[in-house]
């Protein structure tokens, strides 16, 4: 039996051992070479000129030959402005590439010795990377799609027995009870409980076997409905493809669009006799499932959209090694620029408002043109 590629030592390629034989300039130039592809050579990012600039030692800094400017190997990306020196920032880098289920910013302070805020907004800047800069092609060929539902509280366990209609009267007309009174808050109580709660949508492109997902992408609606589900479907998954769901009537027009859709109903069984099944999608909410509940402990509306590209990335990239992992983490970082989302945070600014399927088309559009 072949190996795992879990438990090969290809897999080892970069650890905290590693980090923890660098010197601090050692940490600075893996961010050089991963930022410029050189270890002598620097791109300004006031005038682009390439070149050997002047190194000024003490401040590990470079003075652009041509403009004078000076600037760090951090210096317009989104880690710019940052007061962790480089070993810490590559250490937390590494944690947050090898958590499975992501690592919560109380684990990573306590780790690195830093506040929880830092490493907060550490890992936001680093979500906030992989919602705008992810690759999302057109799936195609068999896509599982789902939508769970996130956040919140979780509802009240089903009953054993359904009670009646009457029942219910009889209960709320029980006059002066404790029941009445609980009965009446009943469906305040569930609305409070369903204010915090999202869906997030996901599509998962199948390989040639049809065994394992390739490729994730992820939305996060109000409501698991028809509108917000086409429209997802329509901009991420190309014509004439197979897409299998569940009973839900969210998907049941899709027939008429050019799609070729298969529903298992899972009242009665997970997979059809014919194979026909979305259970990478359900496999996609377990993981993000495990993270509410293991990692995070709560979930706000606000950064839904973050979390869940976050498990999208992970999935998706969980067949490569921990250093690959960090230079596609570093690449796009650079390609990114600043952060529009974290910077000021300790200064109060907060993005405040939640990434639905709608901001996320409108982000993509922005960063396309
Ligand atoms: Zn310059």
């Amino acid at each position: 039996m072949t190996q795992h590629f879990l438990l090969s030592a290809a897999l080892r390629d970069f650890s905290l051992k590693d980090i923890l034989d660098m010197s601090e300039d050692d940490a600075m130039m893996f961010f050089a070479e991963h930022r410029w592809k050189s270890r002598d050579h620097q791109v300004c990012p006031q005038c682009g000129l390439i070149d050997n600039h002047y190194f000024r030692t003490k401040r590990r800094q470079w003075k652009c030959k041509s403009c004078e400017h000076c600037f760090s190997v951090t210096s317009g990306m989104v880690f710019d402005g940052h007061r962790l020196p480089y070993k810490l920032l590559l250490t937390a880098l590494l944690l947050f590439t090898s958590a499975a289920q992501g690592m919560s910013a109380l684990q990573m302070s306590r780790l690195l010795g830093i506040q929880a805020k830092s490493a907060a907004t550490f890992e936001g800047k680093l979500k906030e990377v992989l919602v705008k800069q992810a690759n999302r092609p057109l799936l195609k060929g068999i896509i599982h799609v789902d939508g769970g539902h996130f956040g919140g509280k979780p509802r009240r366990a089903r009953r054993r027995r359904k009670i009646t209609p009457e029942e219910v009267m009889a209960r709320i007309n029980q006059k002066g009870s404790a029941k009445r009174k609980r009965y009446q808050g009943c469906s305040q109580l569930n609305l409070k409980k369903k204010a915090n709660k999202r869906v997030t949508y996901v599509l998962r492109e199948l390989d040639a076997e049809g065994k394992k997902a390739v490729k994730t992408i992820v939305c996060v609606g109000k409501t698991e409905n028809e509108r917000d589900a086409l429209a997802f479907i329509h901009r991420y998954v190309e014509k004439g493809s197979t897409i299998m769901s569940d009973e839900n009537p969210a998907y049941s027009k899709l027939n008429t669009l050019g799609y070729t859709h298969m529903a298992v109903q899972h009242s009665i069984e997970y997979c059809r006799d014919d194979g026909v099944n979305e259970n990478q999608a359900e496999s996609f909410f377990s993981r993000l499932r495990r993270m509410e509940y293991g990692t995070t402990h709560r979930i706000t509306p606000t950064y839904l959209m973050d979390y869940s590209q976050e498990m999208a990335w992970r999935e998706d990239t969980r067949t490569m090694t921990t250093l690959e992992k960090i230079t596609e983490l570093l690449k796009m970082c650079n390609k990114n620029g600043l952060s529009e989302w974290w910077r000021g945070y300790w200064q109060g600014n907060r993005r405040g408002d939640e990434i639905l399927l709608n901001d996320l088309l409108k982000i993509e559009d922005s960063l396309r043109t």
